[in-house]
């Protein structure tokens, strides 16, 4: 059986963002080619929300910041939270051997997400997504990525041998 890693679904190419719009990354055919299986996991549409969607930001309180529509100011954090908790649920039951972020998203960014004080304030690239941040802290044995760290050999190499010799 092939190692299990889980994946930003946009990052396979599946069109799941809310603009619609392809993010494949092909670097990760170019690292692991066909030697590990992927879940890919889109927590904005297995919310519910449609795809291309209403951009949704991060705001308040940077440790527990509000997830909301940017326009129309809905509120989805405790959406959010109910479906975090029963998709970490699930996932503890999945041979995961480690997970790949997309960056810079309020539900998958790793860090450097944008965070609006206010929404009257200018953003700062400082949050978590809160998927991402459930997951990093749900397991916190498993090695992770962003796809952006696919640039950096050395991150790979560590991230590479922990997921299939680890
Ligand atoms: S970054 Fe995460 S929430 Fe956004 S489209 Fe990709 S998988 Fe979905």
């Amino acid at each position: 059986m092939k190692p299990l890693i889980g994946v930003s679904s946009c990052l396979l190419g599946n069109l799941v963002r809310y603009d619609g719009r392809l993010k494949y990354e092909p670097r990760l055919k170019e690292v692991f080619g066909d030697k590990v299986d992927w879940l890919p996991i889109c927590p904005e549409v297995e919310l519910g929300l449609s795809t291309p969607r209403e951009k949704i930001i991060l705001l308040h309180d940077v440790e527990n910041p509000s997830l909301q529509t940017l326009e129309t100011q809905q509120d989805l954090t405790q959406q959010m939270q109910n479906w975090i908790d029963v998709k970490i649920r699930s996932l503890k039951k999945e041979p995961l051997k480690g997970f790949i972020f997309k960056a810079k998203s309020p539900s998958c960014g790793i860090q450097n997400v944008e965070f609006f004080s206010s929404r009257e304030a200018a953003p700062q690239r400082i949050g978590t997504g809160l998927f991402a941040k459930a997951f990093i802290e749900a397991f916190p044995h498993l090695p992770y990525l962003q796809e952006s760290d696919l640039d950096d050999p050395a991150l790979v190499k560590s991230f590479v041998e922990r997921v299939l010799h680890g």
